[in-house]
């Protein structure tokens, strides 16, 4: 994220920065100079309520709110000010995380109401009612939801609410099953089914993904074992794809216990294979190319997954311990409708060729987008074309009666 743009301004001695009662739009920091706070009272008369210095901040509640200024501000020198705009702190804050915009908002509507308490004290007078505001404010976002949410993600691994299904793999030249990606079902008692995309980022956000996706990993490897003995056709080398979020590979423990669950489960480090996304190498280069090659040096195979959707360079890809490359869907669609979406996707598995790393297409369902991949060289694809996301025992069925 950008950082806040701001402005500098230049106030002399006695000018007026901000007037009680006007509507403010900005918050200023004072680079250098000296300023008085006060207050106009009906009869005319000034309070002076406080002095701020260089280093402090003065307005910061018109960035939240878009409520009148409770006091005017005077400069005692002249005074450097850097400005941040209402307007630019309403984008931060909106983009943040729910909880960490729900709780400033309280903080001000307390803030604003004690100093509404102790103006009427005595007088005898109501004022607002800052229940009702902060019932609002709490009910206008969506932090109370995404707690809700988190709260009852914690109790889900332990009520045994959450399930794998796997996908299967396939060679696309030989319709052999390669492998299988493990992908994480919640079935939620009152809420019922609830989709990954909605609860994966709230049980990273509340850290609970780490012991979401231990027991994942060793689900699915489990469950690869179980595969293997119950269809005979399986071949040996048929590998577990788990994903894993930024959370659970920059964990110092992430290594450690992938090994300790490998060793645990029979599972060779060969046949899993760990699925990040490009977005996790850019945001953190040098930390994840060490955990990647230490990953490697223990025969654990990586794929970087959406390919293509992270706004990335392909120039990158060589400085890492990469095995596969899975093209996001939304590429495959394209690739059938626009001759440059075709050429791009060629030139992601020529390079990815070059580089020794195999390819998975995602998302596969047309007879079309299958022909245009084994034409362009693809080598793997996962799609609904072959088989949909599936309970163990639906997809040991469904692997028994397979033919290529
Ligand atoms: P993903 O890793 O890209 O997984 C592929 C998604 O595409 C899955 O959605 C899968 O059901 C869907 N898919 C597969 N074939 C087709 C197809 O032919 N057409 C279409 N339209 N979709 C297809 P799903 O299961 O809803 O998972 C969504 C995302 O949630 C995953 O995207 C992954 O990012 C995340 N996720 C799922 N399970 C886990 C998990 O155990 N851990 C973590 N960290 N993330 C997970
Ligand atoms: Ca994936
Ligand atoms: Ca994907």
């Amino acid at each position: 994220m950008n950082d806040i743009q701001t402005s500098k301004t230049l106030f002399n001695a006695g000018d007026l920065i901000m007037e009680q009662g006007t509507i403010g739009d900005c918050a200023y920091i004072i680079e250098s100079g000296e300023v008085e706070i006060f207050i106009d009272h009906p009869d005319g008369t000034e309070q002076k309520i406080a002095t701020r210095g260089e280093g402090t901040i003065i307005g910061e509640m018109a960035l939240i709110d878009q409520k009148r200024r409770t006091a005017s501000v005077r400069a005692l020198k002249i005074c450097s000010l850097i400005k941040i705009t209402e307007t630019e702190f309403q984008q931060r804050l909106s983009t943040s995380d729910s909880i960490v915009e729900m709780i400033t908002k309280v903080i001000l509507n307390r803030y604003r109401d004690t100093i509404s308490r102790i103006e009427v004290f005595g007088e005898g007078k109501t004022f607002p009612p800052a229940e009702e505001a902060e019932r609002q404010l709490t009910q206008s976002g969506k932090a109370v939801e995404h707690l809700k949410t988190a709260n009852e993600f914690k109790h889900a691994i332990k009520n045994k609410e959450l399930e794998l299904y796997y996908q299967p793999i396939i060679d696309l030249e030989t319709k052999n099953i390669k492998g299988f990606e493990a992908l994480m079902r919640w079935n939620h008692p009152e809420k019922g089914f609830m989709p990954p995309n909605l609860f994966i980022p709230i049980a990273e956000d509340s850290g609970l993904i780490l012991e979401a996706t231990d027991w994942a990993i060793e689900e699915a490897c489990n469950a690869l074992s179980r595969m293997k003995a119950a269809v005979d056709h399986l071949h040996n080398s048929a590998f577990m794809s788990v994903n894993f979020t930024a959370i659970d590979m920059l964990h110092p423990d992430f290594l450690s216990k992938l090994k300790a669950i490998s060793q645990k489960t029979n599972v060779i480090p060969s046949n899993i294979k760990i699925e990040m996304t490009e977005r996790l190498l850019m945001n953190n280069p040098e930390k994840v190319k060490a955990m990647l090659n230490a990953c490697r040096d223990e025969g654990f195979h990586i794929a970087i997954d959406d390919f293509g959707t992270g706004y990335s360079s392909l120039s990158y890809l060589h400085h890492y311990p990469i095995s596969s490359i899975k093209i996001d869907r939304s590429f495959v669609v394209q690739m059938t409708r626009d001759k440059s979406a075709l050429n791009l996707v060629k030139g992601i598995i020529n390079l990815a060729k070059s580089l020794d790393m195999s390819l998975i297409a995602e998302g596969v369902e047309e007879d079309h987008e299958e022909a245009l991949l084994l034409k362009s060289n693809c080598e793997m694809a996962q799609g609904y074309k072959y088989s949909r996301p599936l309970p163990e025992p639906q997809l040991i069925e469904f692997l028994k009666t397979y033919q290529n």
